[in-house]
């Protein structure tokens, strides 16, 4: 945190609330058969519906509905039993209608809240609700003062999540949005892709002298499209206001955009500022009617949500750490499910997907989706190397890496590849006699009471071995041979 960051917050408690736009994973848009899909040329994703062209009619999207729905059921907010869309009347070029299709007075869902997976803070929920994402606009590779519209995006549905300012500290923050993106993930409702848009958020801030309980004037910042330009906008909000406030300046009430580049807020323009929206009900699509028996059927269907999850792994004897890796990714955390329900273990199915699967996924830059070795040949290696039938160097460096290759089981892989660990002492004490006689100099150290160097000439059996001999006989074999020599070296000459 920097100095100014932290002078500030000793003085000022910040309040902030959050506002997250993610885009629905459907097949099609909000009120149209439009496919929805990123990176399309320009305008080919469009129809007379979602350019508002005078007489088409839209018809709203059951899955984007009930994405909404099981959001807000997630988060415990009440369901009305009749919901509708609101024109939210504005003008802008990447707006045809000239008016969005939103939810403001009967949103799918308000109140409840998200329990937020690290700190389990409670942050609530003001209401959550669905709406069409306008176009975009491109101001890149054109003539000065010219812009070019693409109306691909124009009606893809978007779940908006608002917060109650609840949030006092930048860590908090950070929290709530892991924990939201993984909520998301975990319903299926959003793939959450922050590099293609999916996840967009606005934050209002105000700051209040520590101790005081009246809130000051709030800033709206806009335009915030990762977790760091949320937490860098903030940061630069709360050092701002801090610094006007000392001076007895007065916050202004306005809304702010984020310039990433230069690291600051600036105020966007005034006449966009007018929020008159003149909401009235769309009267081209009836109210939604939401039966209790819909309610209860989406009810039944959700995921644990990411704190209990995270809880739930912790209790099975997982450190924090390990568990919030899991649960990062819903795929992982469901194999680590089936892993560690066929092993009985869990921490030891926790270690070996982060320490061996992810190591070996991340070496060959391959995401976790196209780890294709299903739970049950994983547990059969855990449990060979448990047995001692395999040693784990061989069974992480060599039977693991050829599962994976081949899709073979790991028994075929040990036995066609006599990867099988040796215990016997016929072929383990030659070798023992080898690297003693190959390292005079620690055999010499060990004896003058340096004992710490036992690891070292275990290592160098094993690789004489390759990596196939038992380590704890090879330690027990080493320890009898260096003691009889040690007794031997301190015998006194006669
Ligand atoms: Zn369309």
């Amino acid at each position: 945190m920097n100095e100014a960051l932290q002078r500030a917050l000793e003085r000022y408690e910040p309040v902030i609330g959050m506002e997250v736009h993610a885009q629905l994973d459907t097949r099609t848009k909000l009120l149209c058969g439009c496919p929805v899909r990123f990176g399309a040329p320009p305008n080919t994703l469009v129809c007379p519906v979602c350019l508002g062209l005078p007489g088409s009619l839209p018809v709203p999207s059951r899955a984007a509905v009930e994405h909404v729905l099981r959001i807000a059921l997630a988060l415990g907010c009440e369901i009305p039993e009749r919901s509708w869309f609101d024109r939210k009347n504005y003008n802008y070029p990447d707006q045809p209608k000239n008016y969005q299709i939103s939810q403001d007075e009967r949103p799918l869902g308000r109140g409840g809240a998200l329990v937020c997976m690290r700190s389990g803070q409670v942050v609530t929920i003001d209401n959550v609700h669905l709406e069409e994402d306008a176009g975009k606009l491109l101001h890149e590779g054109v003539g000065p003062g010219q812009s070019l519209v693409d109306l691909n995006r124009a009606g893809t549905p978007l779940a908006e999540i608002v917060t109650e300012p609840v949030l006092h500290t930048l860590e908090a923050v950070d929290d709530f949005m892991d924990t939201l993106r993984l909520l998301l993930l975990h319903l299926g409702a959003s793939r959450c892709r922050m590099q293609e848009g999916n996840l967009r958020f606005e934050a209002s801030i105000s700051l209040r002298p520590r101790g005081q309980t009246a809130l000051g004037t709030r800033v709206e910042i806009k335009n915030l499209n990762s977790h760091k330009a949320v937490l860098g906008a903030l940061s630069h909000e709360i050092v701002r206001q801090a610094a006007q406030l000392d001076r007895g300046e007065p916050i202004a009430q306005q809304t702010r955009l984020w310039d990433e580049a230069n690291g600051r807020t600036a105020p966007m323009r005034s006449k966009e500022q007018a929020h008159d929206y003149r909401y009235f009900p769309e009267p081209d699509i009836p109210p939604l009617s939401i039966p209790a028996s819909w309610r209860e059927r989406l009810a039944a269907s959700l995921p644990e949500r990411p704190r209990e999850r995270f809880e739930r792994l912790q209790r099975s004897g997982l450190g924090a750490y390990e568990a919030e890796i899991l649960v990062s990714d819903p795929a992982l955390a469901d194999y680590h499910d089936a892993l560690a329900r066929t092993t009985g273990e869990p921490r030891r199915a926790a270690l070996w997907l982060i320490n061996d699967v992810l190591k070996l996924l991340n070496a060959r830059k391959r995401p976790f989706a196209d780890w294709n070795v299903p739970p049950e040949a994983l547990a059969e290696l855990i449990a060979l190397e448990r047995e001692g039938v395999v040693s784990g160097l061989v069974a992480r460096n060599d039977v693991l890496p050829a599962m994976w290759e081949t899709g073979e089981r790991p028994r075929t892989i040990v036995e066609a590849r006599g990867l099988a660990q040796r215990s016997d002492d016929a072929s383990l004490a030659p070798i023992v006699a080898e690297v003693l006689a190959a390292h005079p100099d620690t055999v010499a150290q060990y004896r003058a009471g340096k004992t710490k160097v036992l690891g070292f000439l275990i290592g160098q059996c094993m690789r004489r071995s390759a990596g196939r001999g038992n380590p704890k006989r090879f330690s027990e074999l080493l320890r009898d041979a260096l003691a009889s020599e040690t007794d031997q070296g301190s015998r006194p000459a006669t």
